[in-house]
């Protein structure tokens, strides 16, 4: 992207502007939580302004202008996902809330005892306990993808974990903590010639590149609103209608239902079956501007920019002596984690913050894959395409500052 088209997008996003501690705020926790651009602000207040009432309920003007706009955000969700049906996309809180969903639901239609789950390493607590908490439930055992010394998931060993206990698998499209773009194409075939559903969770992925769940074959895809530029609260379970139809509701309450009497209640058909309680219609019409907005940018540009700010931190960083980068997958997303020599990454990231510089430490939420390295955690930068390789300069000249204080 050209350097104009950067400076437009930047002032687009106020709080860019802020200075922390009297110096320049430079975000690179995109991967925790990215910034809201003008535009989705302004939906929230418009919405609230201008189009609140509950919805689906209501015969009066402001509810059906509600539900209509909550509807639309769906079908705005479906195509930027490339489903095929506006009912297959069911608004959650977030991703966490998404795979929860499945792992409630899912299990209850599905799950035997003496079954098995497959997950990878690098997953985020989001999808390793909901897993947990099933097999703990069913009497089933939770098994795992080991991965290479670069971060890439092992695919010989996942072929040999696939077997007729396999009752799903759930995987991540991106690590939030090595940036490893998976193979869940290839995953989601080598499960499907078997007959195995995939959950592919999406959070790290839909901000950086094109996903298309038809290409991918995906059951089920989710992710969050607050990732790619949207509210927070709002999240989004894609299903194929097959399962969405086959599995029970998650929870029970308001619009869920068809029919109520104390003796039996039916349920209401899809997406609506899996939305009880008023939902979060202001979120969703945020969350459709949000998608409306990096589209008009394009996913493309954007993986192609944030991939060259990706590469230039990377080669930047490697400057630095004892430097140690946590993920070197050959196809990696916006995130590069590190360690230098014996730091304490908690160190790095609390001097960096006096500098203006936001990174997160720690595990990242990814404890056992963590485990898995011998390592105490990491700093993590992760970016956005409103960041830019004059940031990076800044960042790196205060990373040398902070690791000769601490050497
Ligand atoms: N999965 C991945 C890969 C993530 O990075 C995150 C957020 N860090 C989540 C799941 C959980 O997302 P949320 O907290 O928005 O539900």
């Amino acid at each position: 992207m050209e350097k104009e088209k950067i400076e437009q997008i930047r002032a687009e996003f106020p709080i860019l502007t802020e200075q922390i501690y009297k110096k320049q705020l430079i975000y690179f926790d995109n991967g925790a939580t990215t910034q809201k651009p003008r535009c989705v602000v302004e939906k929230i207040n418009s919405a609230y302004y201008h189009l609140n009432a509950n919805i689906h309920r209501g015969v009066h003007y402001l509810s059906q202008k509600a539900t209509e706009a909550h509807e639309a955000a769906r079908q705005s969700v479906a195509e930027f996902l490339k489903a095929d049906k506006r009912e297959e996309i069911i608004f959650t809180r977030g991703t966490t809330e998404a795979i929860n969903l499945v792992a409630f639901s899912f299990g209850e239609a599905f799950a035997k005892p003496g079954a098995e789950v497959i997950v990878s390493v690098m997953e985020h607590h989001s999808n390793i306990v909901p897993w947990q908490m099933l097999c703990q439930r069913k009497g089933m055992t939770l098994r795992v993808i080991p991965m290479n010394e670069k971060g890439e998931l092992q695919m010989d060993k996942f072929a040999e974990l696939l077997n007729e206990k396999t009752c799903i698998v759930s995987v991540s499209h991106v690590s939030n903590v090595l940036g490893t773009v998976n193979p869940v194409k290839e995953i989601i075939k080598l499960a499907h010639d078997q007959n195995i559903p995939v959950l592919v969770d999406g959070a790290q992925a839909v901000p950086h590149i094109p996903v298309d769940v038809v290409e991918l074959d995906a059951d089920f895809y989710v992710f969050s609103g607050h990732k790619i530029y949207g509210p927070t609260g709002i999240g989004v379970l894609y299903g194929k209608e097959k399962w969405l139809n086959a599995i029970p509701p998650y929870q029970g309450g308001g619009e869920m239902i068809a029919t109520v009497t104390f003796e039996k209640t039916t349920y209401n058909e899809l997406p609506f079956k899996f939305e009880a309680g008023t939902p979060d219609y202001i979120g969703s019409t945020a969350l459709a501007e949000a998608l409306r907005y990096v589209q008009e940018i394009g996913l493309n540009e954007i993986a192609a920019y944030e991939h060259e700010l990706t590469e230039y931190a990377t080669q930047r960083l490697l400057e630095i002596e004892n430097m140690r980068i946590i993920g070197t997958a050959s196809n990696k997303s916006s995130v590069v984690s590190f360690l230098v020599g014996n730091i304490h990454p908690y160190d790095i990231g609390m001097l960096l913050d006096k500098m203006g510089i936001a990174v997160r430490t720690g595990h990242h939420c990814a404890q056992p894959l963590i485990d898995s390295l011998h390592i105490p955690g990491t700093v993590r930068a992760s970016f956005a395409f409103y960041n830019t390789k004059e940031e990076i300069d800044t960042f790196i000249e205060a990373l040398k500052k902070v690791v000769g204080m601490l050497s």
